[in-house]
């Protein structure tokens, strides 16, 4: 009988406008779509949403710096729109080895994938690289938290459901890759999003390469040649 009490108070704590246990993280820093030359397609109404999920991705692609990531950005968003027919990015954030977070399609918009799973209500978070053979930058993982912390803040979703693409399309895939995975099946990510909720700011340790994963660090600058 306690689970209808703690939904009651929740209610009464989230209408209650004023300063209390809310917890609250900003939002990051995000280079808007205007700002790295997004040039989105309008995209149905039949696709609306309301988010309610937080889905982790990695691109699945080893990333090798031959590109400056807002060039990555706008070549996905091209290939969707010419290859599959997507109007604008499947995903509405993509984050660099580096730690920048660039904006994708548009919130309020569902996400597309390659793989069966229902759509509406994702709000899809994707890094660069593939962390089946290479290991995310700790900047990385940082605006990983710090953005799924403000998304959960802002959308009112629990950190507790904050899940890999595999677990949403159970079977169809490795994404977010092993050595992402790894954080989200041992509690590390969730705590760092609590920690962030709380006003902290967590320490990031990526810890140790998992036995038989990847031991490389994903790079993040250009080579110099
Ligand atoms: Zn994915």
């Amino acid at each position: 009988m306690r689970a209808p009490i703690v939904v009651v108070l929740a209610g009464l704590i989230v209408g209650a406008d004023e300063p209390g246990p809310k917890t609250t993280a900003a939002r990051p820093e995000i280079v808007a779509a205007s700002d790295w030359g997004s040039k989105p397609q309008p995209i149905p109404d039949s696709r609306k949403q309301t988010p309610k999920f937080v889905t982790i991705h990695h691109a699945g692609v080893v990333w090798t710096a031959r590109v400056a990531p807002e060039v990555f950005v706008r070549n996905m968003q091209s290939w969707g729109q010419r290859d599959k027919g997507w109007p604008d990015l499947p995903y509405h954030f993509l984050i660099a080895p580096d730690g920048r977070i660039f904006e994708g399609r548009p919130l309020d918009y569902e996400p597309e994938s390659n793989t069966k799973y229902p759509l509406a209500g994702n709000v899809g978070v994707e890094m660069m690289g593939s962390f089946e053979s290479q290991r995310p930058d700790p900047r990385q993982i940082a605006s990983c938290v710090k953005l799924t912390a403000w998304l959960c803040d802002e959308y009112r979703i629990d950190p507790a459901t904050v899940r890999g693409h595999k677990d949403a399309a159970s079977g169809q895939t490795t994404c977010p890759g092993k050595d992402f995975d790894r954080y989200l099946k041992d509690g590390r990510f969730v705590s760092w999003v609590r920690a962030t909720l709380e006003g902290e700011s967590p320490a990031i340790d990526p810890g140790p390469p998992l036995p038989g994963g990847p031991t490389e660090v994903i790079p993040s600058t250009a080579p110099s040649s």
